[in-house]
C-alpha cells in the first residue's frame, strides 16, 4: 500500500516531507523514511514505526537540503524488517540516489533472479531494489535515460519518486493504478504526494494529478519542469483507493473520496428493503458510506459503535489471533443505544470476514435485535497484486463462500454487497478502473 512524497526547491524540504508523511500515515505504519539532498550528497533517516515516533526537530534539522523524498511503508512485497524500509539510498556511478515506491511490481522475481545471476548483491527483499540495480547497471549516459530504461523492465503498479543530488523524478505506471498528485508549496517549491490530503496540512496548492504513464523531472533551482509521456494506455485507477484506502478528505483524480463513498452508500441503499430504526457505521471505515445510505433512505444515523483511536488498524499485526483481539480492543458498541433496535450496519468491505463477525457478535451482546449488514463494495473474490494488501484466495472469505454462507459465518440477519455496476456508477462510469479484487481481471501483464 504505502505513501510517497517528493519535495524540491524548498529550504524546508524535509519538514514538508515529514508533514506530508504524517498526513498519509493511514497508507502505511510499519516504517517511514526521508532522504534529503544537500546538493552534494544524500542523507537518509528511516526506521520502523510511525512518522511521529521516528522524526523529531533535531533529526529533521540534520536532514537539511532543498530536495527530499519520503515513504511510509505497508509491506505488500518484502517484509516488515527495518531492512525493507524506504527510501532506498545508494551511491552508484552517477552519484547518490534515493528511491521510494508505492505499488507492486508483478515481475519482481524474474528481474531479481536475472540480476542475481548477473552478479548483483541484494540487500533487501523489496521489488523496489530491482530498480536501483537496473539504474546502476544501465549503459545510458544520463540518470533520466537510465531511469526510463529501467522502467521498461518493470511490469506492475508503481508511483516512484527518485532523488538525485540535483533532481527529483516522479513517475506513475502506464495505467495510473496508484494515485499521485502535484502541488505548489507556499515558498514556491513543488511537492508530489500520493494523496492530496498531504497538501491540505502544509497549505500547498493542488496543481494537478500526475498522468498515467507520465514522468516529471524537476531540477534544483529551476521553476520549469519537464514532462514526458512514457507510456500511453487507458488509465485504470484502483477502485479500492475510493472504497477504503485513500483518506476521505483526499481528492483522487479530481474526485472527492468522501462524496464517492457517500454515493456508494446511497447505491447500496437502493435495494435495501428491511425495516430498521437507524443506520450504524463501522467506524471509521464505514462512516462516509453510512451517511450516504442513511441520507438516501431518510433514516437516522447513530454512531452506536465507538472506536478507540489508540489502537492501530486490524491488519497491522500479521497473526490471526491478534487480529481478533484488535477488533475487540478497537470497537465498543453502546448497548443503551442499541438495545432492542433493528439496525443496518455499514462497512466499506469484507476481506477475511474477521471484522464483520466480531462486530455482529459485539452488537448482539449489546442487545441489538435485527442486524442487517450492508457492505459498500462488491464481494472481494481475488487477491489484489497491484499494491493493496489483500490476502491469498484461501483467506478471502468471498473467494470461498457465497453470500448466504458469508451471512451464516458473520451471523447477521441479512447481508448485502454493492454490485460492481453500482461501484462503477458511484465513482463515475466515464472511465475504467482497476477492479481486480472483484472481477479477477489482472490487466497488468
Ligand atoms: P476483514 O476483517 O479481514 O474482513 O477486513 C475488513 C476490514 O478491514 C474492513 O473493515 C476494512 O475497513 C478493512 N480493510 C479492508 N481492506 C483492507 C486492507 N487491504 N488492509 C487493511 N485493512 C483493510
Amino acid at each position: 500500500m504505502c505513501a510517497v512524497v517528493g519535495v524540491i526547491n524548498s529550504k524546508n524540504a524535509s519538514t514538508y516531507a515529514y508533514y506530508a508523511l504524517f498526513a498519509m500515515q493511514h497508507r502505511g505504519q510499519e516504517a517511514s523514511g526521508i532522504s534529503v539532498s544537500n546538493g552534494k550528497n544524500i542523507h537518509t533517516i528511516k526506521a520502523k514505526g510511525e512518522v511521529s515516533q521516528i522524526f523529531n526537530e533535531n533529526n529533521l534539522k540534520s536532514l537539511s537540503g532543498n530536495i527530499a523524498i519520503g515513504h511510509n511503508r505497508y509491506s505488500t512485497a518484502g517484509n516488515s524488517s527495518l531492512n525493507d524500509a524506504q527510501p532506498i539510498a545508494v551511491s552508484c556511478n552517477i552519484g547518490d540516489i534515493a528511491l521510494a515506491h508505492n505499488g507492486n511490481l508483478v515481475n519482481k522475481d524474474e528481474i531479481r533472479f536475472k540480476l542475481i545471476d548477473e552478479g548483483a548483491i541484494f540487500r533487501t527483499n523489496m521489488d523496489t531494489e530491482n530498480v536501483v540495480h537496473l539504474i546502476a547497471k544501465s549503459k545510458k549516459s544520463s540518470l533520466k535515460e537510465k531511469f526510463i530504461e529501467s522502467l521498461n523492465y518493470c511490469v506492475g503498479a508503481y508511483c516512484f519518486v527518485l532523488a538525485s543530488v540535483n533532481n527529483l523524478f516522479v513517475v506513475r505506471d502506464k495505467f495510473g493504478v496508484r494515485p499521485l498528485s502535484l502541488g505548489r508549496l507556499k515558498d514556491g517549491g513543488y511537492i508530489v504526494a500520493s494523496e492530496s490530503c498531504a497538501f491540505d496540512l502544509i497549505e500547498a496548492d493542488f496543481i494537478r494529478d500526475i498522468k498515467a504513464g507520465e514522468m516529471l523531472i524537476f531540477t534544483e533551482g529551476q521553476d520549469e519542469f519537464e514532462s514526458i509521456q512514457l507510456f500511453k494506455e487507458e488509465p485504470r485507477i484502483c477502485a479500492f483507493e475510493y472504497i477504503y484506502f485513500a483518506r476521505p478528505d483526499s481528492i483522487v483524480e479530481g474526485k472527492s473520496v468522501y462524496e464517492i463513498r457517500k454515493k456508494m452508500g446511497a447505491n447500496l441503499a437502493k435495494n435495501f428493503k428491511e425495516k430498521i430504526d437507524f443506520v450504524v457505521p463501522v467506524p471509521d471505515s464505514g462512516v462516509s458510506a453510512a451517511i450516504g445510505f442513511a441520507q438516501s433512505l431518510n433514516i437516522p444515523l447513530e454512531m452506536a459503535i465507538v472506536r478507540n483511536h489508540y489502537v492501530g488498524r486490524t491488519f497491522i499485526e500479521p497473526t490471526q489471533a491478534l487480529r481478533n483481539l484488535k477488533v475487540k480492543l478497537k470497537l465498543n458498541p453502546m448497548s443503551k443505544v442499541l438495545k432492542n433496535k433493528d439496525i443496518a450496519v455499514i462497512d466499506d468491505s469484507v476481506v477475511r470476514g474477521t471484522t464483520s463477525k466480531k462486530v455482529i457478535s459485539l452488537l448482539r451482546v449489546a442487545g441489538a435485535r435485527k442486524i442487517h449488514l450492508a457492505i459498500a463494495c462488491p464481494e472481494i473474490k481475488f487477491p489484489d497484486l497491484y499494491g493493496i494488501d489483500t490476502p491469498t484466495f484461501d483467506e478471502l472469505i468471498s473467494a470461498n463462500k457465497n453470500v448466504k454462507e458469508v451471512l451464516e459465518y458473520v451471523g447477521a440477519d441479512s447481508l448485502s454487497f454493492l454490485s460492481i455496476e453500482d461501484l462503477k456508477q458511484s465513482i463515475g462510469n466515464e472511465r475504467a478502473y482497476s477492479l481486480v479484487s472483484f472481477d479477477g481481471n489482472y490487466f497488468i501483464k
